[in-house]
């Protein structure tokens, strides 16, 4: 099957063409950071308005790129949620109009399980179970994914989104926006052990995350004025990596017969992550699976590949499908305090 993959629901827009054996025949992806920039951070109408101007004509190189018309596809999977509403709703409406244009399904796709899910479009050999670390800029959750809409949340975030921690500090060291990639940047320049920072919840008996209290720290050391800038963008992410490795310790010694450690989402792009995270997969005996990193971060051909599993098991939605701005992908996860989901 060929599925046409709608993505808007922060502040990238994005379409893709994927394949179900795989195939990214084309996609694009239009950032807006140079929109947002001045502001420190997404500015939801902002983002609203760029996505209404640039997604038609995005759709429209993407299939030109292929060399393929919308007659070609056989679903249209647009991202219903959850995210900034505007942008989300300008994704589904448009996803929507193609579908009722051309007579083709509608998958609306929850953006989360593109995350979940787009290891197994870089992966064939990843099957199900697996134990899933969902590190992106608004969630921050360690899931068990038993099949295509069956994931069990084992953690979660009490306050911050590891992503948002990244963007904070970023922000504090004045590295600008899109903090996530300059703070690993600098980090590389840094001594991790040069500035003492908390590690919220190491060894607690819950099973949660929680990233306030060291972005307080981070702030305290920066204002101190007594450390490198360096020092301690490197010591902030090795805090942040201590904090991920040791609640995914507690999590997989809960979790039985899981056949991967697998990494989604846009911090899964930091390679000190990335190679913490392989240690502690080969340490748990299990393969560990990252997608390529322009997989990781906001893209469409996760949002299609989403489509292409739910389209093989027969399912699409109704055109009256409500956008969403909060989804999360267990429903059945009690709530926590703070902010989490
Ligand atoms: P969500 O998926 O939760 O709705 P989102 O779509 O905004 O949030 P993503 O696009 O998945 O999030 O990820 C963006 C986040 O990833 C940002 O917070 C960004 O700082 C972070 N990020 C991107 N690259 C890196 C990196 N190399 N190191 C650390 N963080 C990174
Ligand atoms: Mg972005
Ligand atoms: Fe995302």
């Amino acid at each position: 099957a060929l599925i046409l993959g709608i993505e808007s629901s922060c502040d990238e827009t994005a379409a893709a063409l994927v394949t179900s054996e795989r195939a990214i025949l084309a996609q694009h992806i239009a950032s807006q950071d140079d929109a947002h920039r001045p502001y420190g951070g997404v500015v939801p109408e902002i983002a609203a308005r760029a996505h209404a101007e640039r997604l038609a004509p995005l759709i429209a190189a993407t299939l030109a790129d292929a060399g393929l018309t919308l007659n070609d596809v056989d679903a249209i999977a647009a991202t219903a949620g959850p995210g900034l509403i505007g942008g989300v709703m300008v994704g589904l409406v448009t996803g929507k109009a193609l579908a009722m244009a051309t007579g083709k399904p509608l998958i609306a796709v929850n953006h989360l399980e593109g995350h979940a899910l787009s290891p197994r479009l870089a992966d064939p050999a990843l099957r199900f179970p697996y134990a899933l670390l969902l590190v992106s800029g608004g969630h921050c959750q360690i899931l068990r994914v038993d099949g295509v809409g069956q994931y069990r949340r084992m953690a979660t975030t009490i306050d911050d989104a590891l992503g948002e921690a990244f963007d904070k500090t970023a922000k504090i060291l004045g590295l600008g926006y899109p903090g996530g990639p300059r703070v690993e940047k600098l980090a590389r320049e840094g001594d991790a052990k040069a500035v003492p920072l908390p590690r919220p919840l190491i060894g607690s008996a819950e099973p949660h995350f929680s990233f306030a209290g060291l972005k307080s720290a981070v702030l305290r050391a920066k204002d101190s004025g007594h450390y490198r800038d360096a020092d301690i963008a490197a010591s902030f992410q090795q805090a942040a990596i201590d904090c991920v490795i040791d609640r995914l310790k507690r999590a997989l010694a809960t979790m039985d017969g899981v056949t991967a450690l697998v990494v989604a989402g846009g911090v899964a792009a930091n390679q000190a992550m990335r190679h913490a995270l392989e240690h502690l997969a080969a340490a748990h005996d299990l393969p560990f699976i990252a997608p390529p990193l322009q997989l990781c971060t906001d893209n469409a051909a996760m949002i299609a590949w989403a489509g292409v599993e739910r389209h093989a098991q027969g399912q699409s939605d109704p055109l009256d499908f409500v956008a969403r701005p909060r989804w999360p992908l267990d429903p059945e996860a009690a709530p926590v305090r703070g902010a989490g989901v």
